[in-house]
């Protein structure tokens, strides 16, 4: 019988971390897309916990952070354990070397939390409509690219084998996204490896209640003591906590079993009491420090996630990461497919996730050597040395280091810190709160740029009750508004491809709206109503102080400046407001000018 096709503009493979993030885009977009997933349904327990700040941020970004905060337990402090010198000879002891913050305020407004992978899972799903596109008990098996139809934007030039409930299926899509984990097979279909070390550490995880007398149990702690290593997740609910262990060198995953987590877990908390009074959940897994040696074919179809990153889960970065680069790709594919950027869009996925990657694993090695008591001992790395390392690689362990390289979406100007010293081109845009112009309300600036696919241009603009600030802010408000058009397809909201937002450095009661120049105010929605909610003061509020977020971004009152976010609010561009033309010169560079223009 000849096998059912269905064509698809984008097929997912897998309904992990990474292919649902892809597909919030996706539904955002309106773009045709599909998942195919051979689990019978969505993922219930288990696997990741440790949310980074970015990611709580990407989820803020799209309107579901508030389940997560709510849920999810918040890491605030961390404590470090280590070998106790004082124990008795023979006696073994722990104790308590070092509390540390998590993390550092300037790191992100947003905090770092804990919640189980299945239920970020959920509430990404919960974004895809009410019957979201899953094909479940589907086994994706092959794919193949039809190279001479991939020069064609507007060609199903890749080909998916698939079979459900014994019936073979093939899907013809224009893009595929190869989110099916670590043992990928779209990986292994395009004969792509995986490139690093030849062995695997194993790791024990359980998530336990737990009857103990051991002091930080709800904190987080990073437990060095002789009898090995553990790290103490505290899990959201108040009673629940994870120990992860890496188990000795040549253990087999097969070998693993709960008792022998559990009796190493009471040696490595002696002199403390460590009873089980209930194991919630409880897997080994084999890790290995490697990473695809290409993220993709043609273009067409892309690598995500653990299908082309693993690494040990010590600084809890698989299941952000791997949601990252879902994030990265999915609204890259929305705008290529909805015709409103060029197909070359798609080779800055492969830029900045490759090298993302390839960090990663560089960060993977340095830190878990840090937790191996053999390695410590041969380099003379005291326990201060581990807190200390710990602390520092912060910045990293909450997504926070990620720096993309220059591209067509990243464009790097000599003069940029001089404009706007606090803002890094190619990383996340910072927040810092102000003071919505239309209603007083005192919030983060990223909370006026909600990712609906739109890139925006944010303009500080300076003191409005100078003169000269306002009279060149109705040229530039002109130069932009040219702009905005030129990319905005007839019909579409003015804002939709281009959204703007006004950050002003004036005493907010002292200005009217008919000083704001109309480009920050355009008709739009459904309603066709005078936007007014994408102005700004750098002001003090009524109840929740000042915010300064000039100084924060470091941007000059008097000079002011430009600065581009993408849609997933990385920094494209920074400039002068005297470089205004420099804006529309950027976006003629992967955007497609529209009819109008
Ligand atoms: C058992 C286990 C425990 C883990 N524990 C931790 C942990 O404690 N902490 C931590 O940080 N990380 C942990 N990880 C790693 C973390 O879960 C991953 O880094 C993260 O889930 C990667 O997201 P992803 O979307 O790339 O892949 P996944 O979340 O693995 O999603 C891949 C999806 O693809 C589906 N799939 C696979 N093959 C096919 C196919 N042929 N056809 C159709 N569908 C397919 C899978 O069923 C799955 O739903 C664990 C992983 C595993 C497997």
């Amino acid at each position: 019988m000849t096998p059912a096709t269905e064509k698809v503009d984008v097929l997912i493979c897998g309904s992990g971390s990474a292919g649902l993030c892809a597909a919030v885009w996706l539904a955002r977009f309106g773009i045709s897309y599909k998942i195919l997933e051979r689990r019978d349904g969505p993922l219930k327990i288990g696997q990741a916990d440790g949310v980074q700040t970015r990611t709580v941020e990407i989820f803020d970004s799209f309107g579901i952070a508030e389940d997560l905060l709510k849920e999810a337990y918040h890491v605030l402090e961390v404590a470090f354990w280590a070998p106790d010198p004082d124990a008795e000879a023979g006696v073994q002891g722990i104790r308590r070397t070092k509390y540390a913050a998590d993390k550092e305020t300037e790191i992100s407004h947003q905090p770092h939390v804990i919640l189980n992978q299945a239920r970020l899972n959920a509430l990404m799903m919960g974004e895809l409509g009410a019957a979201p596109p899953v094909e479940y008990e589907c086994e994706v098996k092959g794919v193949e690219v039809d190279e001479a139809a991939a020069k064609d934007a507007d060609a199903y030039a890749v080909r998916v084998t698939a079979a459900k409930g014994g019936k073979d299926m093939i899907y013809q899509a224009k893009y595929v996204l190869g989110c099916d984990g670590a043992h990928s097979v779209i990986r292994r279909s395009l004969g792509f490896k995986m490139v690093g070390d030849s062995t695997d550490s194993v790791w024990g995880v359980m998530d336990i209640y737990p009857r103990t007398n051991f002091p930080d149990i709800r904190k987080k702690c990073v437990i060095n003591s002789a009898a090995g290593s553990i790290l103490i997740v505290p899990r959201e609910g108040d009673s629940m906590v994870r120990f992860y262990t890496e188990l000795p060198e040549g253990t087999k995953v097969s070998d693993v079993s709960l008792e022998s987590l559990q009796s190493h877990a009471r040696k490595v908390f002696s002199p403390y009491t460590m009873d089980f009074a209930e194991t919630f959940w409880w897997s080994a897994y084999a890790i290995g420090q490697r990473r695809a040696d290409f993220f993709h074919r043609d273009f067409r179809v892309f690598l995500t996630g653990d299908a082309c990153h693993t690494h040990s889960p010590k600084a809890g970065q698989g299941m952000n990461v791997s949601l990252q680069d879902g994030h990265n790709i999915g609204w890259k594919l929305g705008m290529v497919l909805k015709g409103l950027a060029r197909p070359e869009l798609m080779e800055s996925y492969v830029l900045e996730r490759e090298r993302t990657a390839t960090e990663l694993i560089e960060f993977d090695r340095g830190f878990t050597k840090l937790f191996n008591s053999k390695y410590r001992e041969e380099n003379g790395i005291t326990p201060q040395n581990v807190a200390e390392q710990f602390v520092k690689a912060g910045r990293y362990t909450a997504g926070q280091a990620v720096r993309y390289d220059e591209s067509a979406v990243t464009t790097i100007g000599e003069h940029d810190k001089e404009v706007a010293s606090r803002v890094t081109v190619g990383m996340r845009f910072p927040s810092a709160q102000l003071v919505r112009f239309c209603d007083a309300k005192a919030m983060h600036l990223v909370k006026g740029l909600p990712a609906d696919g739109q890139w925006y241009v944010v303009v500080f603009s300076g003191d409005l009750a100078q003169p000269e600030v306002a009279s060149r802010l109705k040229e530039i408000s002109q130069s932009l508004e040219q702009t905005a058009r030129r990319f905005t397809p007839a019909g579409d909201y003015p804002d939709s491809v281009i959204d703007r937002v006004l950050v002003i450095a004036s005493d907010r009661t002292k200005v009217e709206q008919e000083e704001i120049p109309e480009f920050f105010t355009p008709v739009t929605g459904k309603w066709g109503m005078k936007s007014i909610t994408k102005v700004f003061a750098d002001d003090e509020s009524y109840n929740s102080g000042h915010g300064h977020a000039y100084e924060a971004y470091g941007v000059d009152p008097q000079r002011g400046a430009l600065v581009v976010v993408r849609p997933d609010h990385y920094v494209a561009k920074v400039a002068a407001l005297s470089e205004v033309d420099s804006i529309r010169q950027f976006f003629d560079g992967f955007l497609v000018p529209t009819s109008q223009s």
